[in-house]
């Protein structure tokens, strides 16, 4: 197995790291910590955000500088504000037993005044956004004569945001750059272009695919009609109590007025966008990291370089123009190991581009449905019992309250209060969604659309819902319907059923149509051509002692 020390880094160094509970180092660190420790070549690493960069290069650069020499040697340039002071903060962490490196962050939006005092004291490296570097190198506060190694952290992200020409002239005046090392997630042409430019022989390092989505990562789409994207939005949210998430707007004035809207209706949300000023993005942004809010609403352009740990998931409220920001806006959650899930709700115009995108990430998107209001409502109310079980009552001293509970609860069930307790927390939520219908586009193909958002449309629905069945029953469109004994009670609701058959019958969503759950029993509605798979995988199985009865309904 492949160790710290075995990388050829300090004892310092890696007392630091296990300090911080780092065992083994991921795959990018492997692979460029023994070429970079060499400081003479150049490196490419193409490795998607989360993978462990920042210690893949911050590592040799802490065990590369003279601390003879108090000048500038090193130098990392990334995209954003956000990244700069990240990149920063963990250097710091690694360098906790290497005395006497200086680290300098300097970005814009700051007082430049303060930054150009910092660089005066004399700092070893460099942490810079490219427009305020080429600020600073334009007052003459920093000169980049003596920089040995240089660092494009995000490289991808920087030619993105329009950084290319400011990029291009650090390049060229750093005259005593031994080494150069280029980390990005994509490798579009222009990178290629600036490498083949600036950079003698590269080794070139993939963690994973090339232009490829983050493994951990589950793919999700939701077609829906573009005038319930607001409502979508709002059930998977609620559909997923949990959530820790980042919303993608195209526009600032969606993010402005989706995060007003939202908090108006009780969400923990903000927006981050263009128009804010640097304390007031810093006051959202600090909220969102300490969990403060619950979701972060965004523009591409103010989301850049926000690395935020723990994001459980990202929401294409739209999905981008261009194909690659997709990566850039999926790859803010499934970091460092841990599962995340992007979601896109889309319209089925959008399923052609999706399609491209699924292409270029090179993992499967799944198509999910829009949960409807009683999925949601048992979803959350199963969350908040939860949460009420977990509730430490170790703490306080609850105790004291119990002969006055008792005497005040002394004529009522548990199953009243359970129930009482449910209606205090749910009465407003059971309300709202008593009446939602279903918000998903069903098929696209034959154009019917059978969103059913409100009450009288969702009596519509109903019809349109036989009218359905009595084509699938003509058989003249490759569906058919199934019947289960397997239902609600048996504890499950649509999602998880949905991945309960299509598990045991290790088929794809894509063959499913509607299903139709009911206590007892269900109604899937399949291609016919997957059908006998499914009665095979699961009719005569077990499920908790029950032998499961599935049949073709059309034959009964
Ligand atoms: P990065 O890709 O540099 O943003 O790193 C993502 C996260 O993984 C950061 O929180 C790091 O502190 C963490 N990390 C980096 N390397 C390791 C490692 N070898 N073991 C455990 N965590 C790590």
């Amino acid at each position: 197995m492949t160790t710290f020390q075995s990388l050829g880094l300090n004892d310092n160094l890696i007392k630091a790291i296990s300090e911080l509970g780092f065992e083994t180092p991921t795959q990018i660190q492997q692979k460029a910590i023994p070429i970079l420790l060499n400081g003479t070549k150049d490196f490419i690493g193409l490795a998607q955000t989360g993978t462990g960069k920042t210690a893949a290069f911050g590592l040799p650069l802490l065990q590369l500088i003279d601390t003879s020499k108090k000048i500038p040697q090193a130098l990392v340039i990334c995209p954003t504000r956000e990244l700069c002071i990240q990149i920063v903060n963990e250097i710091l962490l690694f360098k906790k037993h290497q005395k006497g490196i200086g680290i300098t962050a300097v970005y814009g939006g700051a007082s430049i005044g303060l930054q150009i005092r910092d660089l005066k004291k004399g700092t070893h490296i460099v942490v810079a956004t490219p427009g305020r570097l080429i600020d600073l190198i334009e007052r003459n506060a920093i000169t980049l004569e003596e920089i040995e190694y240089v660092v494009l952290d995000e490289a991808d992200e920087m030619l993105n945001m329009g950084f290319q020409d400011d990029i291009e002239f650090i390049l060229k005046n750093t005259p005593n750059r031994q080494s150069t090392w280029l980390f990005s997630a994509t490798m579009p042409s222009e990178i290629r272009r600036v490498s083949k430019k600036y950079m003698k022989e590269p080794v070139e390092v993939t963690v994973g695919k090339v232009n490829t989505g983050n493994k951990n990562i589950d793919h999700q789409y939701f077609v829906v009609p573009a005038q319930h994207r607001y409502e979508a939005l709002k059930r998977l949210i609620d559909f997923n109590p949990g959530i820790y998430g980042l919303i993608f707007t195209r526009t600032k004035m969606d993010a402005q007025q989706i995060a007003e809207k939202l908090t108006r209706e009780g969400y923990d949300i903000d927006a981050l966008h263009g128009d804010l000023s640097q304390p007031q993005r810093d006051k959202v942004m600090g909220q969102f990291r300490d969990k403060a809010l619950q979701l972060l609403i965004a523009t591409d352009v103010a989301a850049r370089g926000i690395d935020v740990q723990g994001i459980t998931h990202v929401i294409n409220y739209e999905l981008p123009d261009d194909m690659e920001v997709y990566t850039h806006r999926s790859g803010r959650t499934g970091r460092a190991g841990q599962a995340g899930i992007c979601m896109s709700i889309v319209h089925s115009r959008e399923l052609g581009r999706l399609k491209q995108m699924e292409r270029m990430v090179q993992a499967t998107f799944h198509r999910s449905e829009v949960p409807d209001g009683k999925d949601v409502c048992r979803k959350q109310f199963i969350y908040f019992m939860d949460k009420l079980l977990e509730t430490d009552i170790s703490q306080g001293a609850y105790a004291n309250y119990l002969p006055i509970l008792e005497e005040k609860f002394a004529h009522i069930s548990k199953e009243t209060v359970l129930q009482k307790v449910a209606a205090a927390e749910f009465d407003r939520f059971l309300k709202y969604y008593e009446n939602a219908g279903d918000l998903n586009i069903r098929d696209e193909k034959r154009g019917q659309r059978n969103s059913d958002f409100n009450r009288n449309k969702s009596h519509e629905y109903i019809g349109k819902g036989r009218d359905r069945n009595k084509i699938f029953n003509d058989g003249n469109n490759g569906f058919t319907r199934l019947f289960v004994n397997l239902g609600t009670k048996d504890g499950f609701y649509k999602a998880s059923f949905l991945q309960y058959i299509l598990d045991m019958s290790d088929l794809r969503k894509d063959v499913l149509g509607k299903i139709d759950m009911k206590e007892m029993n269900s109604w899937i509605e399949i291609d016919k051509k997957a059908a006998h798979q499914m009665i095979r995988a699961i009719d005569g199985k077990n499920f908790k002692g029950r032998r499961i009865r599935m049949n073709d309904a059309n034959s009964r």
